[in-house]
């Protein structure tokens, strides 16, 4: 079989060609311009490969209802040109093919599900932090989509006291995405995210508001793993910062075994960086076999 995924991110469109098995055979990206100048470039990279399928993991908001008379378009997304731009229709008109849709974080969890780090796990979210933050979550082996889906990354988080930045976000300043996205933290210091010294006092702020954000849906949701991903996520010392502060903020109220061997509970992505792609494959693979 030969199946399309597509990555769509507000910088760059990840277009890849692979099969059932999620060995990808190659991957092209365009950088995202208008819909009139970035879709034909992806229409025919996918054309020229002829595919069976096409699976998308796309940047939101996205109406994911199949019933609604705007399934398939990106809503309120803060890329202007985007907006109410309907890409699953647009496909649909050009490639004679079955399309499967879902969001971009879903995609990367489903990818991390069935090829990377949480495999046989059913309950797993997927947390990127990167330019925003962005969460995918599998509850019992099924991705979550409520009315709209999650937007998780948008959580309110209990401020420090002694934590006086605003916060970023255009629609509610300091919720997560406010405080910890890689803006935010550029906006709080005055530089880049990647320019901030390792040892400085940023990342313990910032790994105490991810690891806030990880405690309620541990919380919420009992995962069987949570994974890690985007850029903010490379700063090394992060990871071990959150393990450590989710464990102190749960005070031993969850008695989960889990949370005894953290390392393999809060996790990096295994699929190391093709963790989108792969599960936009599978979100093609899957609307074939329906
Ligand atoms: P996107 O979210 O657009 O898909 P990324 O996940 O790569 O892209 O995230 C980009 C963000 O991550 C930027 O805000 C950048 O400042 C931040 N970032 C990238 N590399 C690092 C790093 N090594 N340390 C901290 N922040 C980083
Ligand atoms: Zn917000």
């Amino acid at each position: 079989m030969r199946i399309g995924a597509l990555e769509a991110g507000g910088t760059k469109m990840v277009c890849g060609v692979g099969n059932e098995f999620g060995q990808i055979e190659c991957l092209e990206k365009f950088p995202t311009r208008t819909p009139e100048t970035t879709m034909p470039q992806m229409i025919s990279f996918f054309k020229e490969h002829k595919i069976e399928a096409l699976g998308i993991g796309c940047f939101g908001p996205i109406d994911l209802h199949k019933e609604s008379t705007t399934y398939g378009c990106i809503t309120s997304s803060p890329k202007e040109a985007w907006r109410n731009y309907n890409i699953l229709k647009e496909f649909s008109k050009e490639l004679a093919c079955p399309i499967g849709l879902d969001t971009d974080v879903n995609a990367a969890c489903l990818g991390e599900m069935e090829y990377g780090a949480a495999k046989n796990c059913k309950n797993v979210i997927y947390i990127t932090i990167g330019t925003g933050v962005g969460m995918g979550i599998c509850a019992e082996g099924t991705l979550l989509h409520g009315v709209m889906h999650p937007e998780a990354g948008h959580m309110f988080v209990k401020r420090l006291p002694s934590d006086s930045f605003e916060g970023t976000c255009p629609f509610h300043k300091d919720c997560l995405e406010g405080l910890v996205s890689g803006g935010a933290i550029g906006a709080r210091y005055g530089k880049k995210a990647y320019e901030i010294p390792v040892q400085d006092v940023a990342w313990t702020y910032t790994a105490h508001y991810i690891a806030e954000a990880i405690a309620n849906l541990i919380l919420t949701l009992e995962p069987e793993r949570i994974i890690l991903g985007g850029g903010v996520m490379e700063q090394e010392q992060l990871l071990f910062l959150i393990q450590k502060e989710v464990i102190s903020l749960l005070h031993g109220y969850l008695g989960i075994k889990q949370l005894h061997k953290i390392e393999d509970y809060i996790v990096r992505p295994g699929c190391k960086g093709d963790q989108g792609v792969l599960g936009a494959l599978l979100l093609g693979r899957n609307e074939l076999s329906k």
